[in-house]
């Protein structure tokens, strides 16, 4: 056909942009911990943040009580109660209730939001507490609030919002305590129950981890967008001197969407994506890697082919729109395995509007969805080798170091996402690039865990944590 050709040129060009070898892997390894390194000596030292969490003891299953939390961090926000048994009996019950959160309160005022939320949240309890028989309603109920936006935080339970994102513009909560704005309209709406821990998603994702298995050292969250916290030595935290916990270690948030490096492969259309994009750069890391731009990558090649042949016929007019290919349909489209990618031409039909694609075109597509694809779960690995590196858990060290009593050590790392979760070939690729980078070795003993509903879950536990202890 026609011009077949350049549309197979087209992929081959942007398949050389995107390789991953493993020496380009190691590299990217070796970019992250240098700027890890650099975040945690200066504020500003480095792209990647690096905020302190304050959390210096992660749950370990000896939890008991009631405790409840509060997930705010996008449309939606939850609440849950978990009751938790101790030692052996684990996570004896849990409740969860999902809310939107109206339009008009995510470009209000602070006051209108919280309030909304602490109403919302005593009616939960109110609830509980009816279905419950051993209640006791004077009891002061004690809370983990995941607030996953950037957070500059004082304390374990205190923290200050650096700015909203997400579409949020709640403009006059910039610069002040959330933990405190959330505490004064629960006393308003006359609920008796305080903040014990503030913490981001991905704290919330390493501490769930923890609860199931104390060898959990970081987590990961790959969903609309991507970040990573870990657990560092206080002394390494060079920005923050004498910083002295029980622990010897303290969870620092990476903020690592936002991790650049030269050696990361870039292709023209990642240079586009990012200038059309309201955070133009920004998020470099994320923006190759998280599911909310992975489609549009994709979508951008395919455009490219529609231009330069005729593989599409006429029809290719919406591929020009941004976003219009989300990544669970490139997803689907790359996981069709009918012998005539069936499933590959009804999504061109019925999202894309191209109808009667050849099957040696559709098979160009599910190319470039895997091209797309494995470049980001191979980058997302070596961002974990990253923090293993970091943390000298990498095998880098020599044997020696990676053993405790004579057995190797043990190192697990929480995922969570609905990325991870629900795209195969992204958890396929991206494990078996972790596993060729460390080299079986010391792959064996590090092990990668899925969690569930940890920015929920691992707050509460986080309450549970910090209220028993101290
Ligand atoms: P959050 O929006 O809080 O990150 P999730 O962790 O559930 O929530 O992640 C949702 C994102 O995961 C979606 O925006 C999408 O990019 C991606 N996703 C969900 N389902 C799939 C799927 N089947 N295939 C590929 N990606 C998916």
């Amino acid at each position: 056909r026609r011009k077949w050709r350049r549309a197979v040129e087209v992929l081959r060009e942007f398949e050389e942009g995107c390789v991953t070898s493993i020496g380009r892997l190691r590299q990217v390894v070796d970019a992250m911990a240098v700027e890890m390194h650099a975040g945690l000596a200066s504020d500003g030292g480095s792209k990647l943040k690096m905020l302190l969490s304050f959390i210096d003891s992660l749950p370990n299953g000896n939890e008991i009580g009631t405790y409840y939390a509060l997930d705010l961090g996008g449309t939606n926000f939850r609440v849950l109660r978990v009751q938790l048994g101790g030692r052996g009996s684990m996570i004896l019950s849990r409740q969860v209730e999902c809310r939107p959160i109206p339009q008009e309160l995510m470009n209000g005022t602070s006051e209108g939001l919280f309030h909304f939320i602490a109403v919302t949240l005593k009616q939960f309890v109110e609830q509980q507490e009816d279905d419950d028989s051993e209640k006791k309603p004077d009891e002061k109920k004690v809370l983990g609030f995941t607030f996953s936006f950037p957070v500059r935080q004082m304390s374990v339970s205190s923290g200050i919002l650096i700015k909203w994102t997400k579409g949020f513009s709640v403009e006059d909560a910039v610069g002040k305590d959330v933990a405190r704005c959330l505490e004064e309209a629960m006393t308003k709406a006359g609920l008796n129950m305080r903040v014990a821990a503030l913490v981001n998603d991905t704290v919330g994702t390493l501490a769930l981890g923890h609860y199931y298995d104390e060898d959990t050292v970081a987590a990961v969250i790959f969903g609309t967008g991507t970040n990573a916290c870990y657990v560092e030595r206080t002394d390494a935290i060079i920005k923050c001197q004498g910083l002295l916990t029980n622990s010897g270690g303290m969870v620092v948030n990476m903020e690592w969407g936002n991790f650049w490096s030269s050696h990361l492969p870039r292709t023209s259309y990642d240079i586009a994506l990012d200038e059309e994009s309201p955070n133009c750069n920004d998020q470099g890391f994320e923006k190759m890697i998280s599911g909310m731009y992975l489609g549009d990558i994709a979508r951008r090649v395919l455009y490219r082919m529609a231009q330069e042949s005729d593989i599409f016929g006429d029809g290719a007019y919406n591929l020009s729109m941004c976003f219009i290919l989300r990544t669970p349909l490139m997803a689907a489209m790359h996981e069709d395995d009918s012998p005539d990618l069936r499933e590959v031409g009804r999504i061109l039909t019925e999202s894309l509007q191209i109808p009667d694609v050849s099957l040696k075109a559709r098979r160009l597509v599910v190319r470039v969805c895997d091209v797309v694809t494995r470049r980001a779960a191979r980058l997302a690995a070596a961002g974990i080798v990253g923090i293993l590196k970091k943390i000298g858990r990498d095998g880098s060290g020599g044997v020696a170091s990676g053993r405790t009593k004579g057995r190797p050590r043990r190192t697990v790392v929480a995922i969570e996402g609905g990325l991870y979760a629900n795209y195969s070939m992204f958890r396929e690729y991206l494990n078996e690039a972790v596993a060729e980078i460390l080299g079986e070795e010391v792959a064996q003993n590090v092990v990668i865990r899925v969690t569930e509903d940890g920015s929920g879950i691992g707050a509460a536990l986080l309450a549970a944590t910090y209220s028993s202890n101290r």
